[in-house]
């Protein structure tokens, strides 16, 4: 008996090494290289989503089956609690059906369904259908099917490799009454998965162990190689009833297994399957038996297919085992002793339970690639069970979960009996249904951001327009872009040399630096640098007191460095829109950005600095020049790259600035030589030009700025408006219950909660889903992987517009320079700052690459700045001073 039995017993190590062999040939399956030999198939099933409750409306299934064809109609109320009510009628298929022509077949089948739908006498007329169809097929959509070969009894002509929703529905449509639309095609697996409800957490497993074995789980579909799709989820069944067949399970096989294995219509094939299905299970034991009644044997137990899977799992229950034994070894002419009917319940549980664990070890191995490939610490799911030998016994069950437990101990695994493979297709149908409607509304909305070539070449056009008028000095007050004089006229030679004082207002934070410029050989330049916040309440508060503020903080760095009584010469990089009338002198035309101090507008903002000096009078300062960051950026970008002609700034605001010819200057006299124009771009489409390209979105986010109406083409690009911009997307999205299940939370209704650099992040390559899941929790989001999927949709489409704006403005100037100068191609730098730019993922490509195709006569090399506020306005401030001195010599 003992040695009987032997070669059933897996260890636990054993069964840890069945589901790491399960793991290595999951990944063969899934790998493009290796899927067509792989001997766990792991096909792609389409599904994308598991029922999350809001599915609704009316959905058919007609599900084939061996001898019936089963008709459904699945009605789901969508609402907190999902009602599911469901209506059903089954048709015999006569063998005339199920082997005559293809046609016949599915005329059979449309025909059944008018009956049914009649017989129901609804009003409506207008469903989606969802098939199973449960032969071998090599399926490419979920609405898209061929197959491959028949069996069991159906062997119809014409129809293999064929698609049968394409064969379906053509049949459906033969008549007019219903419009019926093919969406899914379904394996049973999956239909179990889907089958469970949704309110008690995600089900995304599903296990069938019946007459055979399959599986099926959500996979991440970017590990799913055989099909395109990298975002999401994808369903993949496994077929895992083959794995073995390569001799992966060789090392375990018993005797037992290799004689029925020898006797079976497949030799050497479905090993996995023949350990653990229903249909085997009885003959196992009848091989055990057959050995150990050998000196005893009956005419009945000499026949194959004498003991019943179902006795087998009823035997191995401890109250009724023994008196099912008895009755079973009776019934196969054995004369049965206490000691038989004890041996025979061994027998059976040694099988089972060599089954359960078997099963188990696969199903192991399905959970802990999932928790893997999410790269969490633990994995919490359901597992929708189905099949005749789950439902003879509850034993099966609960050996498999304990052996679950110890063999994949990062997840929490908790199995559910499916309700019917029906419910499950219709499930899938209406996922389907409730995934094409919400891309529907998804590309809707999304499309109103998305620029084709055509349109970025018309904002290129547009703004060069608006360049031209803003020169003239006729047309500048027209223009909304003001085209500003600097009075920097070359780009620094690189002989500049001393220390300098410079200040940096105009963005986040406000920043006091020493800028040692010295020759390479003294380490080229150097900075010291302070950071000092500017409370919201100063910057919006009166003028004198932000003035005063940026004093102390002077006084406070020149403390920290030792230099109070020193007086170097500073430069004030002050990044909002200024008429300069010389080089230190400039009169704030508007705040922007997050701006909004009172008295300051209109006045010299050096007289304002030097006044606020005053007021503190006990320092002294030697103001040299004024300076626009874009300047900044492009000095000290210039210092390294002589070709540097274009400062280009993409923080909280953008803007930028080039050198112009400065006989194309109207606004100012003289005509030989350049002068620096700081464009001021950001407020290109303040007059309207650009209203065109402006979505509900865009203008929802102006009117809830601090300067509406204003600075509208900073608002489609700059740190400071993206996140906003993202936020009132998903809000919309919400609303069309696209994303988060329709609900709205508190937390994404708070303004300016979504930051920009989360777009950085979520964008972030190779981010798994659970990565942008932890970011969204962390804002308070509860988040599906579904919805993390569509934030980060989202984010792409907004920021890939930016940066295409970004690229058609700076595309602009470039033609501008080239024509300038009327070259047939031109070889220019531009210098570049701004958080945005500097760190997003793909933000600077992106601008790349609009620039590459709408300056295509243009070879432009774009130049990251290292402090470029700081260091350029220390060059100014030394270029003045050494024009200063010539002037004075
Ligand atoms: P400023 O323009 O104020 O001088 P920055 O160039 O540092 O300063 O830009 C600050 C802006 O950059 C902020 O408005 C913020 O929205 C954005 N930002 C910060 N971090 C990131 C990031 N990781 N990715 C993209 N944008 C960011
Ligand atoms: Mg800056």
């Amino acid at each position: 008996m003992q040695n009987s039995l032997r070669p059933l017993c897996l260890s636990l190590e054993t069964l840890h090494r069945v589901k790491s062999r399960m793991l290595e040939a999951m990944e063969r399956g899934l790998s493009r290289r290796t899927h067509s030999q792989a001997t766990v198939r792991m096909l792609p099933a389409f599904i994308r989503s598991t029922p999350d409750g809001t599915e609704r409306g009316e959905f058919l299934v007609l599900e084939l089956g061996d001898t019936h064809l089963r008709v459904l109609l699945m009605e789901l109320s969508g609402d907190t609690d999902q009602r599911v009510t469901m209506k059903e009628r089954c048709f015999p298929v006569p063998d005339a059906i199920a082997q005559g022509p293809g046609e016949k077949l599915f005329a059979f089948l449309a025909t059944c369904l008018w009956e049914f739908l009649d017989g129901l006498h609804m009003p409506q007329t207008d469903f989606e259908l969802g098939f199973s169809f449960p032969f071998t097929c090599r399926q490419t959509r979920l609405d898209q099917s061929y197959l491959i070969s028949w069996s069991k009894r159906f062997q119809c002509a014409g129809v293999e490799g064929r698609d049968v929703v394409v064969l379906l529905q053509d049949a459906i449509n033969k008549q007019d009454r219903y419009h019926i639309k093919v969406i899914a095609v379904v394996n049973d697996t999956t239909g179990t998965m889907m089958s469970c409800d949704a309110s008690a957490g995600p089900c995304e497993v599903g296990l069938v162990v019946d007459a055979g074995t399959n599986s099926c789980f959500m996979a991440e579909a970017r590990h799913v190689e055989v099909v395109e799709e990298s975002e999401g989820r994808m369903g993949v069944v496994t077929e895992w009833g083959s794995f073995g067949d390569d001799g992966a399970l060789n090392d375990m096989l018993s005797p037992y297994d290799l004689q029925l294995d020898q006797a079976s219509l497949n030799p050497g094939r479905q090993r996995f399957e023949k350990m653990i299905s229903g249909l085997y299970l009885g003959e196992i034991v009848w091989h055990i038996l057959t050995e150990l009644f050998s000196g005893r044997m009956t005419p009945v137990l000499l026949t194959k297919g004498s003991v019943q899977t179902q006795d087998i799992l009823e035997i191995t229950d401890e109250q009724v085992g023994l008196a099912t034994a008895r009755r079973v070894l009776r019934a196969l002419g054995l004369e049965a002793s206490d000691q038989d009917c004890f041996n025979m319940q061994q027998v059976c549980k040694a099988v089972c339970i060599r089954a359960a664990g078997l099963c188990a070890a696969g199903l192991a191995a399905i959970v802990s690639h999932m928790c893997r490939n999410r790269e969490l610490s633990r994995l919490k799911t359901s597992v929708a069970v189905d099949g005749a030998v789950f439902r003879a016994h509850a034993k099966f069950s609960q050996t498999l979960q304990q052996l679950v437990k110890q063999l994949a101990p990062e997840c929490d695994v908790t199995l559910v009996q499916a309700e019917g493979s029906s419910k499950g297709i219709g499930m899938v149908t209406a996922v389907a249904s409730r995934l094409a409607a919400q891309r529907l509304q998804v590309n809707q909305t999304l499309a109103l951001l998305q620029l084709s070539p055509a349109a970025l070449g018309t904002v290129q056009a547009l703004l060069r327009r608006e360049m031209e008028l803003g020169l003239k000095k006729e047309t500048n007050a027209m223009s909304s872009v003001r085209m500003l004089p600097t009075y920097i006229c070359a780009t620094p030679d690189g002989s500049e040399r001393g220390d300098f004082l410079a200040l940096d207002l105009g963005g986040t934070n406000f920043r006091v630096l020493l800028v040692k410029v010295g020759s390479r050989e003294q380490g080229g330049v150097q900075i010291i640098s302070e950071v000092y916040s500017i409370p919201p309440h100063v910057a919006q508060g009166p003028g004198s007191q932000l003035f005063d503020h940026i004093v102390e903080c002077i006084a406070d760095f020149q403390t920290k460095q030792g230099m109070m009584g020193q007086t170097l010469p500073l430069g004030f990089t002050f990044s909002f829109p200024c008429q300069q009338t010389s080089l230190d002198q400039g009169i704030l035309l508007s705040w922007t950005k997050g701006f909004n101090a009172s008295g300051c507008v209109g006045q010299d903002v050096v007289k304002l600095l030097r006044e606020a000096v005053k007021r503190k009078n006990h320092f002294a300062l030697d103001v040299v020049a004024i300076v626009n960051d874009t300047v900044g950026t492009m000095m000290s970008c210039g210092y390294h790259d002589p070709n540097c002609e274009v400062g280009l700034i993409v923080g909280t605001g953008t803007n930028a600035c080039y050198m112009e010819q400065l006989r194309n200057v109207g606004t100012l006299a003289g005509e030989e030589g350049r002068m620096c124009i700081n464009m001021e771009w950001g407020a290109f489409g303040d007059n309207g030009c650009l209203d065109a390209f402006f979505t509900p979105f865009d203008r929802q986010v102006d009117e809830a700025s601090l300067n509406p109406g204003r600075q509208r083409f900073e608002k489609l690009i700059s740190g400071m408006y993206l996140g906003e911009i993202v936020r009132r997307i998903l809000l919309e999205l919400t609303d069309k219950g696209c994303l988060f299940r329709g609900r709205l939370s508190p937390k994404l209704q708070t303004p300016d909660i979504f930051q920009t650099k989360f777009l950085s992040s979520i964008e972030s390559d190779g981010l798994a889903l659970r990565q942008v899941c932890a970011i969204l929790e962390e804002l308070g989001l509860h988040v599906s992987c579904e919805d993390s999927v569509l934030v980060r949709e989202v984010c792409q489409v907004v920021a890939r517009r930016a940066a295409q704006l970004c690229g058609a403005a700076v595309a602009a100037v470039v033609e501008k320079i080239r024509e300038n100068r009327s070259l047939e191609q031109l070889a220019v730098t531009v210098g570049v700052d701004g958080t945005l730019y500097k760190l997003h993922p793909h933000f600077a490509q992106q601008v790349q690459e609009t620039v590459r195709q709408l300056a295509p006569r243009c070879s432009v090399t774009f130049l990251q700045s290292e402090d470029g506020s700081g260091k350029g306005a220390a060059l100014i401030a030394a270029v003045a001073c050494r024009v200063a001195r010539h002037q004075r010599a």
